[in-house]
C-alpha cells in the first residue's frame, strides 16, 4: 500500500501517523476488499468513513505467568462519521509500511 517514501513515520510522543495520502489508501484498499458495494455503516447505514490518522496496536494476550511485555499487532481503524463506529484491520497484512526514525 504505503512506498518507502511515504511510509507512517513515528511522530512525538511516539505515535504513528498516516499522511493524508496513505489515509486514502487505506479507505481504497478497505473499498476494494469489501463485499459491501454500497460501503455504507453496517449501523447507522451512512457512507460517511474516516481513516484515523494514528496507527493504533491491539495487544495479545500472553499466557500467565509472563513479566514478558505483550506482542502486538499494528491496526489501523476507520470510523464512521456519523455514529463512530469502528472497523479495525492488520495493517501489515494490508501492506501499510511502518518504519522508524532511524530510517
Ligand atoms: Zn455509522
Amino acid at each position: 500500500m504505503a512506498d518507502s517514501a511515504d511510509d507512517a513515520r513515528p511522530a512525538p510522543g511516539g505515535r504513528y501517523i498516516l499522511s493524508d495520502e496513505q489515509q486514502n489508501q487505506i479507505k481504497e484498499w478497505v473499498a476494494d476488499k469489501s463485499a459491501n458495494t454500497s460501503g455504507d455503516c453496517p449501523v447507522c447505514g451512512e457512507n460517511a468513513w474516516r481513516a484515523e490518522e494514528e496507527v493504533v496496536m491491539c495487544p495479545v494476550l500472553p499466557m500467565p505467568p509472563s513479566d514478558r511485555p505483550a506482542a502486538v499487532y499494528p491496526m489501523f481503524i476507520l470510523v464512521c462519521s456519523n455514529c463512530a463506529y469502528v472497523m479495525q484491520f492488520m495493517a501489515l497484512q494490508a501492506g501499510l509500511s511502518l518504519v522508524d526514525s532511524d530510517d
